[in-house]
């Protein structure tokens, strides 16, 4: 099984340019420093590429400075957002293509803040998700039940909701760039975490139920992070269970130390 884990920091709201530029080009530096080995071995005792993908997602307006920053090195830029059209009268939107023209590599689609507090739709994050993998850009689609869902025992049906809607008209060939994060809305900028235990058992129901959609071999190869409160103290234990292949880290990207800490923590 080939599962490289990829770890992202999702900066939404909270740098300036100043601080974006430092943060980045710590994270490049740091990144420059580290040494991967070339394979690695996973979880389950199988030989996998080494190393671990990272990327960044600051906010809109600093992606082309950043893109400077983080130029020939392994750092992929990304944002947190995009609209489905790649063109047209949409004010104040930007088109996957526009993304794609400064350098981002990746897109994170349907993060709860954008599903709960814009009310975005399962059909409208189904469009944007096709729009992103059209641009090839890897989109990073974000599930998780909130927690009156977790505690009306509803948790498996709102993934399954999310995925089945959210991954609608898409084949397993158009998705192989896709990563899937499993965000409980309960656990994000709450500083309470998943347990190893509980996050573990999602994502393997997350990894069975795109099994039974896409086939087996889809299901073993696909990416799928763990994001909510992930923090330097808890990362390992999270990022090492079977089924969890990397975080995404809002709080905890917006120090060089604590980001690059979780990025160790992967290998
Ligand atoms: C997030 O924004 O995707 C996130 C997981 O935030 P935090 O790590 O702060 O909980």
């Amino acid at each position: 099984m080939q599962r490289k884990k990829i770890v992202v920091g999702n900066w939404k709201m909270f740098t300036t340019l100043h601080t974006a530029q430092d943060l980045a080009q710590r994270i490049v530096q740091e990144m420059s420093q580290l040494h991967f080995p070339e394979t690695a071995v996973n979880a389950l005792g199988e030989s996998i590429p080494g190393g671990v993908d990272v990327g960044i997602a600051p906010p809109f307006v600093y992606l082309s400075e950043l893109a400077k920053v983080v130029d020939h090195h392994p750092v992929l830029l990304g944002a947190q957002n995009l609209h489905h059209e790649n063109q047209g009268a949409f004010t104040g939107e930007v088109s996957p293509g526009m993304l794609a023209d400064i350098g981002c590599k990746f897109v994170i689609i349907g993060h709860s803040e954008r599903r709960h507090g814009f009310h975005e739709p399962d059909l409208f994050l189904n469009r944007k998700l096709k729009s992103a993998l059209l641009a090839n850009l890897m989109p990073i689609f974000c599930i998780g039940e909130t927690l009156a869902e977790r505690e009306a025992k509803q948790t498996e049906a709102v993934l399954e909701y999310q995925l089945d809607a959210g991954l609608s008209g898409i084949t397993a060939e158009q998705t192989v760039h896709l990563v899937l994060a499993y965000e409980p809305v309960w656990a994000i900028g709450t500083g309470k975490t998943a347990t190893p235990e509980q996050a573990q058992h999602a994502h393997a129901f997350i990894r069975n139920h795109l099994a039974k959609k896409f086939g087996n071999d889809f299901a073993r190869v696909i990416r799928l992070q763990y994001g909510g409160s992930v923090k330097p103290e808890n990362a390992r234990e999270l990022l090492h269970q079977p089924d969890i292949d990397g975080a995404l880290v809002g709080g905890a990207s917006l120090k060089a130390d604590s980001f690059m800490s979780i990025v160790k923590a992967a290998l």
